[in-house]
């Protein structure tokens, strides 16, 4: 054989050697789409087929999380803990232990306005049930008795709760599905995943940046989309990072809005046994963690723009942003610049 021969062969060999290797090591699209935690819920990873068998542990250990902190599964740790109130302390798993002393953390930061003791409340009003419906003061003021998140204890050696009084009862509503997305980051992450988008309802978590290089972009939802006919009305630009969202479009009494105009909707202030009613619709968290972000979305809706933001520019590496009723847009320090308004009716605050 000449050299042109060999040199030929040697090409192709190397042709076939890159396409094979090429095909080893190609990235796709993998999806998922599934209900659970009450909410639908959407994976996309990028990579080999360890990302794509990822997405399956990712869904069980959902599944596995949503079994444990259901108020509506009645073997979950939580049914449990709230049927044993007033009797006795109940041994949970290492999960449910963990967001409930997290939540405490939060219950105590905000004096109570994060309180996942406001079962009792959730359950008079039934927002997220087939009949919800506007209580009576009377009927409010003998369930506020039972809210009180430092009747909670926590043995940390048994891994035990306890609530004090028979009646209690406690809703990890407000932040299960951010501890759910953080394990499901993790998993992806462990299985070498590099690119992924995880959408939980109002809880999103985006795994580095797109596979293109760029950043992933957010879109936050438009909290009255029913009106103004747009389904978001800002961008956010991010990459590895939970964004969260509250706001009181999620789940409300339509029939009562309808008549009376008031918006019923299912985040409550527990001092008042109502739902918060602190001038805003909706409130965006960007922080690193998803557990933190959910409960934060929840109480800086709570607290309202000023004392909401105030609170959050206290904590490092969290942003937030907070839309009125008016539709003005309030954000902590230096977050202003980095949300696109892409519907022109909300304005950034100056
Ligand atoms: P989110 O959608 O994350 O803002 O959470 C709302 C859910 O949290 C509600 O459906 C309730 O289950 C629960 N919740 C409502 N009010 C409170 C509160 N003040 N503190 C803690 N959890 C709450
Ligand atoms: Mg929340």
């Amino acid at each position: 054989m000449n050299k042109k021969g060999i040199s030929a062969i040697l090409l192709a060999f190397l042709f076939t050697f890159f396409l094979t290797g090429c095909l080893q090591s190609s990235s796709g699209e993998y999806k998922k789409e599934f209900f659970a935690l009450n909410t639908i819920i959407d994976f996309t990873v990028y990579g080999d087929k360890r990302a794509e068998k990822a997405l399956e542990k990712a869904l069980a250990r959902v599944n596995e999380i949503e079994n444990r902190m259901s108020t509506t599964i009645p073997e979950s740790d939580v049914s449990r803990i709230n049927q044993n109130a007033g009797k006795q302390p109940v041994k949970v798993h290492d999960d449910t232990f963990f967001v409930i002393k997290k939540a405490l953390e939060y219950a105590k930061l905000t004096d109570g306005a994060f309180d996942i003791t406001i079962y009792p409340i959730v359950q008079l009003w039934g927002i997220t049930t087939d009949h919800p419906k506007v209580p009576t003061w009377q009927e409010i003021a003998q369930r506020l008795s039972l809210v009180d998140y430092r009747q909670v204890r926590l043995n940390e050696q048994e891994k035990t709760v306890y609530l004090t009084k028979e009646g209690m009862g406690i809703d990890l509503g407000a932040i299960a599905k951010g501890y759910a997305a953080d394990e499901v980051a993790r998993i992806f992450r462990e299985a070498g995943v590099k690119h992924a988008l995880i959408n939980m309802g109002g809880n999103v978590v985006v795994v580095g940046d797109k596979p293109n290089g760029t950043s992933w972009r957010i879109g936050i939802r438009d909290p009255r989309s029913e009106e103004t006919g747009e389904q978001h009305f800002a961008v956010l630009e991010v990459q590895d990072r939970a964004v969260v969202s509250s706001g009181d479009y999620e789940r409300y009494i339509k029939d009562a809005y309808e008549k009376t105009g008031i918006r019923y909707h299912h985040i409550f202030d527990p001092k008042t046994g109502y739902p918060a009613r602190s001038g805003l619709m909706a409130t965006t968290i960007v922080s690193s963690s998803s557990i933190d972000a959910d409960a934060l979305s929840t109480i800086v809706f709570i607290l309202g723009a000023d004392k909401g933001l105030k609170l959050v520019n206290t904590l490092k590496d969290v942003q937030a942003l907070a839309v009125s009723t008016d539709k003005q847009v309030y954000t902590t320090d230096g977050f202003a610049n980095r949300i696109k308004i892409s519907n022109g009716e909300y304005k950034l605050a100056s």
